[in-house]
C-alpha cells in the first residue's frame, strides 16, 4: 500500500475532510503562523487568554474539519502546554508530546501526517528549561545492559544523551543541554524522516526551534531553518527567529 494510500484511508476511518476551512479562516503561511505564535505568546504572557476558540462556537465551527496552522513537538511536561502558551484554541495546533520531546516513529509518522496531508508549512520544536526528561539523560549514564524492566524510559534517554556533548560546559549547563537537545531533535527529524526533509527542500515546511522558559513563560524562538538533505540544516537567509 503507497503512503498516499495509506493516508486517504486514515481519513475515511476518521471521517473528516481535512481540505476545509472554518468560516472565514484562510490558510496560512509559514512566516504568517509563527507571527501568530509569537503574539500569542506576549498575550499568554500578560494574562490575556482568548477562550473564544476554544468554547461551543468554536468546537461546532471545526467540527467537520481541522486546518491547523502549525505543528508543535513538545514535551510532555504538565507545566508545557502549547495551546495555553501560545494562546491558541481548537483546530489551531497540531500537537505531538513526549518526554524530551523525542521524535520516534509514531511522532515522525503524525508529523508526516500533518505536513503532507493537512498541509501545515510551520513546525516547531520545542523544549523547556529545567526538563526532567534532559536531567535524567545528564545524571544517568548508559546502562550496559539495559534493564527489560525500564527499556521503554530508556529509550528516550539515550535519544537524549548524544546532545549532551554539545551542550556547552559553562554556565546553566541543564538549560544549555535543553538548547542542545532541540538541535538534537532537529537534526533527528531531518535524518529519520524523507518525507519531511523532501517537505522542507521544496520549501513546503519551515522548522522553528524554540525553548519556553518555565518562570517567565517566555518562548525563547531560535532561527528559522530549512532541510536540505537529511543531514543538513540551514538557517532561512533573511530569516530571523528573534
Ligand atoms: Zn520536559
Amino acid at each position: 500500500m503507497t503512503r498516499r494510500m495509506m493516508w486517504a484511508c486514515w481519513v475515511c476511518l476518521a471521517a473528516i475532510s481535512a481540505n476545509g476551512l472554518a468560516a472565514g479562516e484562510q490558510r496560512s503561511t509559514a512566516e504568517q503562523g509563527l507571527e501568530r505564535l509569537r503574539r500569542g505568546n506576549v498575550a499568554y504572557r500578560a494574562g490575556k487568554i482568548d477562550l473564544s476558540r476554544s468554547g461551543g462556537a468554536r468546537r461546532a465551527e471545526v467540527a467537520g474539519n481541522q486546518h491547523p496552522f502549525a505543528t508543535v513537538l513538545t514535551c510532555s511536561d504538565s507545566r508545557v502546554p502549547p495551546e495555553l502558551i501560545f494562546n491558541q484554541g481548537l483546530g489551531d495546533l497540531f500537537v505531538v508530546r513526549t518526554a524530551g520531546a523525542v521524535p520516534d516513529q509514531a511522532v515522525l509518522g503524525s508529523m508526516e501526517y500533518a505536513a503532507e496531508h493537512l498541509q501545515v508549512p510551520l513546525v516547531v520544536v520545542m523544549g523547556h528549561t529545567s526538563c526532567g526528561a534532559v536531567k535524567a539523560a545528564m545524571e544517568t549514564p548508559a546502562p550496559a545492559k539495559p534493564d527489560p524492566a525500564g527499556i521503554n524510559l530508556e529509550r528516550i534517554l539515550s535519544a537524549i544523551r548524544p546532545s549532551l556533548e554539545h551542550a556547552a560546559r559553562t554556565g546553566d549547563l541543564w538549560t544549555s543541554a535543553v538548547y542542545a537537545s532541540v538541535h538534537q531533535n532537529l537534526d533527528d527529524i531531518a535524518r529519520c524522516s524523507p518525507v519531511l526533509t523532501e517537505l522542507s527542500e521544496s520549501g513546503k515546511v519551515i522548522f522553528v526551534g524554540a525553548v519556553y522558559e518555565l518562570e517567565s513563560g517566555k518562548v525563547d524562538f531560535l532561527e528559522p531553518v530549512a532541510f536540505r538533505s537529511r543531514h543538513n540544516r540551514v538557517v532561512l537567509p533573511g530569516a530571523s527567529g528573534r
